[in-house]
Formats: structure tokens, sequence, C-alpha cells
């Protein structure tokens, strides 16, 4: 299989040969003739699998072969979940587009609009953009969706998650009907499966991994601490090697910074990514990374989703993910193309109830064994017995003033964990007391 056999324009066959690539991926081989085709693509693959250029190549080629800009609407519109993403998808297409003549723009929020505005105002062909922002661009009138000939939502999954589903229905409502939409998305799940009968027309379906998978080439660990030692505990980890470039992933933007703050304090070169960085900020970050004048790189799983990082050897989970998919999501960062890699989480027994819904999805083996000078003093129990997630779960923290839950640390307040019945315990103990009530008034 070449990229020649799947019809490509010369132009497009000379940037992917700029680039180094030979061969199309499986997600590209399948997906890139239905694309070329105009038919709808709904199409399961996640980052690492070389979707982007899945969809961009044949996107590129519908719009040079339909002429240059005629007029100053985008012809072409994708939709992202993250700044970072988007910003991604437009070096991607400026990569395969260079041998031709085809204009692209990125909208997102955390930068001013005013570019944006000019931008759209001379006139692109392809925008990438994310939903909100996207929505503020349309309520000032700064961009005119009545042009828009291919629509593609990518990972659409997380777009969902995010809570933006109104948002995309608002913006599918500004786009001509007669329309070619493709989506990607990491798992074919029931809500992406109603958004793809709504809006798209009669979509062929392509799978490249079977969902919830992941590299086969990745070992899965687990360390058992007591919440409190996390910190050291990471910090004795990173020791093993402190050469090696590290993601670590964290469940709240605060407990990234805080971690970033106590891996300086220790003499290490760290940054975080998460949504409340400017997006300066998070752009100076992934380059540190990229360039190893960082090496722990501490994100959110909302800041790291979709970020291009290849061949990492090692992923760290501070704090598991309320949703075991994230856990999938985390570790697509390792272990990439056949290489050897590492997933290691550092797991509280609070968090028993997630690892166990961890090890469900997975059905893979993770072997589970204490760092010496970090036993946990509870065990970590993985049966049913394990406690159940509890939402907004926090570690080694003091009760949050007045009680009140805090939703800044949860990120967008988008619904995390809340698929995990994960105020059970919580019910459980009030109902108890409830019970107790009457008992004592007796
Ligand atoms: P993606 O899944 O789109 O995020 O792509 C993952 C990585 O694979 C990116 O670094 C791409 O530049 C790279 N890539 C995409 N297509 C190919 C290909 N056919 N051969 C080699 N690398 C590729």
């Amino acid at each position: 299989m070449s990229f020649e056999s799947l019809g490509l324009a010369p132009a497009l066959l000379r940037a992917l040969a700029d680039q180094g690539y030979a061969t199309p991926t499986p997600i590209q081989a399948a997906a890139i003739p239905i694309v070329l085709e105009g038919g709808d693509l709904l199409a399961a693959a996640q980052t690492g699998t070389g979707k982007t250029a899945a969809f961009a190549l044949p996107l590129l080629q519908h719009l040079s072969n339909a002429g240059a800009t005629q007029t100053r609407r985008p012809r072409a519109l994708v939709l992202t979940p993250t700044r970072e993403l988007a910003a991604q998808v437009h070096d991607n297409l400026r990569d395969y587009g260079k041998h031709m003549r085809i204009s692209s723009t990125t909208i997102f929020g955390g930068v001013s609009m005013g570019p944006q505005m000019q931008a759209l105002r001379r006139g692109v062909d392809v925008v990438i953009a994310t939903p909100g922002r996207l929505i503020d661009h349309m309520q000032q009138r700064s961009i005119d969706l009545s042009g828009v000939e291919v629509l593609v939502l990518d990972e659409a999954d997380r777009m969902l998650d995010m809570g933006f589903l109104p948002a995309l229905k608002r913006i599918l409502a500004a786009v001509p009907r007669q329309r070619q939409t493709l989506l990607f998305s990491a798992t074919f799940a029931p809500p992406i499966k109603a958004l793809a009968m709504q809006f798209m027309h009669q979509p062929r379906e392509v799978s490249v991994t079977p969902a919830n998978s992941v590299a086969t080439t990745v070992t899965h660990h687990v360390h058992p601490v007591d919440a409190a030692k996390k910190r050291d505990l990471l910090l004795h980890v990173l020791s093993q090697d402190s050469r090696r470039q590290t993601l670590v992933f964290s469940r709240t933007k605060h407990g990234a910074d805080k971690l970033v703050k106590s891996l300086e304090m220790a003499g290490l070169r760290a940054a975080a990514i998460h949504g409340n960085k400017s997006q300066n900020a998070r752009t100076r970050a992934l380059s540190d990374f990229k360039t190893n004048r960082i090496t722990v790189l501490v994100a959110t799983d909302i800041a790291a989703r979709g970020i291009d990082i290849d061949q990492l050897p090692i992923v760290i989970n501070f704090d598991l993910p309320m949703v075991a998919e994230d856990y999938v999501h985390r570790i697509g960062r390792t272990g990439r193309a056949g290489a050897d890699g590492m997933a290691v989480s550092l797991v509280s027994h609070e968090e028993a109830g997630l690892l166990r819904d961890i090890r469900k999805l997975l059905k893979q083996d993770i072997a589970i064994s204490d760092v010496p000078g970090f036993e946990p003093s509870h065990p970590l129990r993985t049966d049913a017995a394990a406690p159940k997630p509890v939402q907004g779960q926090r570690q080694a923290r003091p009760p949050q003033r007045q009680g009140k839950p805090s939703s800044s640390h949860r990120p967008h307040g988008h619904g995390y964990g809340q698929s995990q019945g994960g105020d059970r315990p919580v019910e459980g103990n009030r109902n108890r007391q409830r019970s107790r009530r009457p008992a004592a008034k007796a």
C-alpha cells in the first residue's frame, strides 16, 4: 500500500515525501479513499494512529481540486476540543499543504479575538477552531459558515465529554446541510452514534483500533502508596532515571501546579500544562518538553488530550483518572509504534475503586508492587469490596472551607466521574445517618 495508490495528488505526495512518510497508516489507508469519494465518514481512531493526515490529506485535495478561494468564506471547518489540538492540526495542514495554495487559520480562546477577526476578514479556506471561541465569532458575526463544504469533528468524544454538545449543535445549524462531514472519535460510544445519526448522511464507518485498547508493548505498574507520601514516591521514581522525558498526569489543575513546585524544589526541570494556563504558557511548556529543556511535563487529562508527543518511554499517573477511559488516553502516549513503554500509577487505597474500573476496561494484567520505604498503611483492595470512586475525591488535602465542594479544581465541571456512580459511598453514609436518627429519638 502506498500513498500514490490512494489517489492523492502529486503536490500532497511531495509533501508526504518531505515529511518522510513512506506508507499510509491503517486509518489513512481506510479513510482516505472514502473521503476522496466525498462521502461522510465516522472513524474510530485515537491520537497516534495518523488520524490527522487521514482527514487533512483528502481535505486539502478537495480544496485544491475545486480551485483557490473565490470567496472570503471558509470552505472547510475543523473542530477540535482543545487549543493544543487545533494548533497541531493547523501545523499538520500547513505541512501537508505546503505545495498547494490553501490558506488556514486557527480560532481558539485564551488569545485576543482581533487577529482572528483580521484573518477571517482577509479570507481563509480552512478554519480550525475550538467550539467556544467559534461561537463567540458567530455571535459577533465575524465568521460566515455558509460556505463550508467539509466539516471535520476531531476527537468528537472529548468534545462531548467537555460539554460542547450545545455549542456543536449551534455550529452544525450554521453550516450548510449539503456538506461532507467527517467525525473522528476514540470510541463509538452511544452519544457519538447519536450525534452521527442526527448530523451525518449515511456515514461509512472505519475503525482501526479495537475500542479502548492500549498498545500491547506497554507494561502497567501500580505502586500502592499513602496519599500523603505520593509526592515523595514520585520523586523517588523520577530519580531512578532523571534524564528520561516523563509525562506525569494529575487529576486537577491545582494539583499539577503544586507538583511542579515540588519537582522544581527537588531540582528537576518541570512545567505544568492545564486549562488555567495561558495559551503562551501551554505552548512554551510543550515545546520545552519536546526540546528537552524540561524533563517532566505535568498535565491534566483535558490539556494533554491530543497532544502529539512521540515515543515517551514512561507515563506516570500521580492520580488515577476519574474515568477509566482516560487511563487509556493517558497511556496512549507511550509504547507507540512498537516501542516499549511503561505506565506507572501511584495509587492510594482511596483510589482502589478507580483502579478496579481500569483493570476491567483494560482486560490486561497490571503488576501491583510496593516500593520499599513507601509501603502503604492500608492495603490496596481491587476486589469487588474496593471503595467506589467518590466524585471530587481529593487526597491529603484539608477539608474545603465551609464544606463547599470545590468546582475550580475540576476541569470545566463537565461531569467527570459522574458516570462512575461516584457518590454512592456518600449516599450510603447519609442513609445510615438518616436511619439512625429515628432510632436515637425513640
Ligand atoms: P496523529 O494520530 O494524527 O496525531 O499522528 C500521530 C503521529 O504520526 C504524528 O506525529 C504524525 O506526524 C505521524 N504520522 C502520520 N502519518 C504518518 C505516516 N503515514 N507515516 C509515519 N508517520 C505518520
